[in-house]
């Protein structure tokens, strides 16, 4: 079913006008303004990785890759989705927010119906990959539209970084999410991630390995190319709602930390990319069909999964 935490941050500030009027009828002077109101004026960075197979409705590349007969109305719906976490962001807070278009191409994002004061990341390759241009002073990350990994046996699309070239991408030993890659790599910056949206399979598999937080299913897997989805709108209201929830409480959750230096295994769908990978003397070949590369920090690994998910000796110009 489609499960959705309430909103605790509107909870506490009915809470504290319930307080306020007590201390007003007790006839003690009451603060200006309540809690949240007040921490809105200190600065504040978020970062939104926004990718699109977990948008609301999305469930064959009809919706996800241009030439797609539905694809430029899913970049609408996609765009909807992240402006409604940016909102929510700011409502809770957020001085200034970094949008990160994640997804195919990288430019999915209507950036024009983007506000003004929002910047965005776009295209590849680029340095930290879902998450570049995060860096220590953001404090807080969140994941929009965000799907399950290609090792998950649920989920719509399920894949980790390229559905065309890998079966499995692991971190010291145990199979990853892309969701639990960026949120290693915004932890080794000490960034917190504090919401996801997705299918339910994506939301499932990241509360497992990195517990609670908040989180929106946008929609319920039926398969790899079928799901029941909550409309458009409905995700937007609820993506508006869990953003504010999670950014208002980001306090209550601790950067995700790994144990560096960090073991990445990738198993690719051919024999020969196995094979010539393990021609780089940092490499190891560890069976037929993956390698194991060990990185002094999740910078330097993220950077190895770029290299090999982009070189091309044909790449121009
Ligand atoms: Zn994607």
């Amino acid at each position: 079913m489609l499960a959705y935490r309430m909103n605790t941050a509107d909870k506490r500030r009915r809470l504290w006008f319930v307080v306020c009027a007590l201390i007003a009828a007790a006839g003690i002077t009451m603060p200006a303004a309540a809690p949240a109101e007040s921490k809105a004026k200190a600065a504040l960075k978020i970062y939104i990785s926004v990718d699109m197979e977990g948008v609301a409705g999305v469930v064959t590349a009809d919706q996800l890759t241009p030439g797609g007969f539905e694809y430029e109305r899913f970049r609408r719906f996609m765009t909807d989705e992240a402006i409604a976490a940016v909102q929510g962001a700011k409502a809770a807070g957020a001085t200034e927010v970094v949008v990160s278009d994640s997804h195919g191409n990288g430019e999915n994002l209507l950036i024009e119906l983007m506000p003004k004061d929002v910047r965005i990341v776009r295209s590849w390759p680029r340095h930290g990959e879902m998450m570049a241009g995060l860096d220590p002073s953001f404090g807080a990350a969140l994941f929009v539209g965000y799907h399950a990994s290609t090792t998950s046996p649920n989920g719509v699309r399920a894949h980790t970084i390229s559905s065309a070239h890998f079966t499995r991408v692991a971190l010291n030993g145990t199979a990853v999410t892309e969701a639990e890659l960026n949120a290693a790599f915004a932890g080794a910056l000490g960034v917190p991630v504090v919401f996801i949206s997705g299918d339910d399979a994506a939301v499932n598999e990241v509360t497992m390995r990195l517990g609670g937080m908040e989180s929106v299913i946008t929609k319920k897997s039926l398969g790899f190319h079928s799901a029941e989805s909550l409309t458009p709108a409905a995700a937007v209201e609820k993506i508006y709602q869990g953003s504010l929830a999670a950014v208002s409480h980001r306090e209550q959750r601790k950067p995700y930390v790994l144990q560096t230096p960090i073991s990445l295994e990738i198993s690719f769908k051919s024999y020969t990319s196995a094979e010539i990978v393990s021609y780089l003397r940092s490499v190891e070949r560890s069976d037929a069909h993956s390698i194991r590369f060990v990185g002094k920090d999740m910078a330097e690994v993220m950077d190895f999964i770029v290299f090999l998910n982009y070189y091309n000796p044909e790449m121009a110009p």
